[in-house]
C-alpha cells in the first residue's frame, strides 16, 4: 500500500442506530463532494455536534479504509484545540457518521469574500493565522499533512464576535513517512501547490504553500491564481504569477506581504515551514486596527466597486 493512509484506530464504531441518541437539527451545516454535515444534539446530554455523514461506497469503490484514515488522523490530533473534535462514531450498511464538534461559525471563506464590516481586519488575520499555524505545526511535528486546507476546510467557532479557528476535513490527509504515491490525491485547483501539479513528492511544505494561499484570500478577498479556466489556474500557479501590486494591497501592512512571500515559493525546500512562519515578524506585530482594503474605501464607494469580491463565484460553499 505506502500511500500513507493511517488505518489503526481507537475509537469504537457504534452499530447502534445514531438517531436513538441524537436529534437532527436545523438545516445542513455544509457538504462536501462525498459528505452531508448535519447540526445534531445529543440526547443524554443536550450538547450540539455536528454529524458527517461519509457514503462508504463512491463511485462503485469500497471507500472504508479512507474514512478509517480520516479517523486516525483525527485521534492523533486530539489534544490540538484548533484541530476539530471527533466525539462519536457510527456505522450503519451504507454509511459512516463521524459526531464533530460542532464549529458554529461556519467556514472563513464566507467572511474572505464579505464586504466591508463582515470582512477581516488584519489583526483578525494574525491571530486567525496563528491559530491554523498551531494547529497545522502540531500535525507536521507528528508526520501528519493535510494537504485539502482552504477556506472552506477553515471553520469558526463563531462568525460574530469572532471565535476561534478548527481545522476540519482530513479526508485526503497522510502520514508522511510512508507516502511514495500520490498520483490520485488532489486538492481544491486554486490552493494545490506546484509539486502536486507536476506529480512530484509532496511534504509538510505542501500545506504551507495552502497557508500562503489562505492567507492571501483572507486579508485581500482575492484568490491569487483564480484563472479564467482550470488551465490558466494551473499555468498562474506553476509560474508563481502573483500580484502582489499596491492596489490589491492598499491598507495591508509591509509585513504581511512578506509573510505570504515566504510561502509562495515554487521550491517546497525554500519555503518558510510551520514553525518558522510561527516566528515570523508579521505574527508578532500590531498593524493599525482599522487596516483592511474593505474597510478603507468608504461605504458608498465600496458598493460600486465589483473587483473587490472574488472573480468567480463559490465553487463548493452550500447554497
Ligand atoms: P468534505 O470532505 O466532503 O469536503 P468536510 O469535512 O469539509 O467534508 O465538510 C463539508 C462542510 O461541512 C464544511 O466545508 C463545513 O462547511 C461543514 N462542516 C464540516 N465539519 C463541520 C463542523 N465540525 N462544524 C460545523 N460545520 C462543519
Ligand atoms: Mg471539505
Amino acid at each position: 500500500m505506502r500511500n500513507g493512509m493511517m488505518t489503526k484506530i481507537h475509537t469504537r464504531i457504534s452499530a447502534d442506530p445514531f438517531t436513538s441518541n441524537y436529534d437532527l437539527v436545523g438545516k445542513e451545516l455544509g457538504r462536501g463532494k462525498f459528505a452531508v454535515v448535519k447540526k445534531c444534539v445529543e440526547k443524554a446530554t443536550g450538547q450540539q455536534y455536528a454529524a458527517k455523514f461519509l457514503r462508504k461506497r463512491r463511485k462503485g469503490q469500497d471507500c472504508r479504509m479512507d474514512i478509517l484514515n480520516e479517523i486516525a488522523v483525527l485521534e492523533s490530533a486530539k489534544t490540538n484545540p484548533y484541530v476539530v473534535a471527533l466525539h462519536e462514531v457510527y456505522e450503519t450498511n451504507t454509511e459512516i457518521i463521524l459526531v464533530l464538534e460542532c464549529a458554529a461559525g461556519g467556514e472563513i471563506f464566507d467572511q474572505c469574500v464579505a464586504d466591508n464590516d463582515d470582512a477581516f481586519t488584519e489583526i483578525d488575520v494574525i491571530r486567525l493565522a496563528k491559530q491554523i499555524l498551531n494547529g497545522v505545526a502540531f500535525l507536521h511535528r507528528n508526520n501528519v499533512v493535510h494537504l485539502d486546507l482552504k477556506p472552506q476546510n477553515i471553520l469558526l467557532t463563531s462568525a460574530r464576535p469572532l471565535g476561534d479557528i478548527r481545522i476540519v476535513d482530513f479526508g485526503l490527509s497522510r502520514r508522511m513517512d510512508d507516502i511514495t504515491e500520490v498520483r490520485e490525491i488532489l486538492g481544491t485547483p486554486e490552493y494545490v501547490a506546484p509539486e502536486i501539479l507536476n506529480y512530484e513528492p509532496i511534504s509538510t511544505a505542501t500545506d504551507m504553500w495552502s497557508i500562503g494561499v489562505l492567507t492571501y484570500v483572507m486579508l485581500t478577498g482575492e484568490s491569487p491564481f483564480q484563472g479564467d479556466d482550470k488551465q490558466q489556474t494551473f499555468l498562474n500557479i506553476s509560474q508563481v504569477n502573483v500580484d502582489y501590486s499596491q492596489d490589491t494591497f492598499e491598507g495591508i501592512s509591509p509585513p504581511a506581504v512578506d509573510f505570504i512571500k515566504s510561502l509562495l515559493i515554487k521550491n517546497p525546500r525554500k519555503r518558510a515551514t510551520a514553525e518558522e512562519s510561527l516566528n515570523h515578524p508579521w505574527l508578532n506585530s500590531l498593524p493599525h486596527p482599522h487596516s483592511h482594503p474593505h474597510l478603507l474605501a468608504s461605504p458608498a464607494s465600496s458598493l460600486d466597486e465589483p473587483e473587490m469580491s472574488m472573480s468567480e463565484s463559490d465553487p463548493e460553499s452550500p447554497a
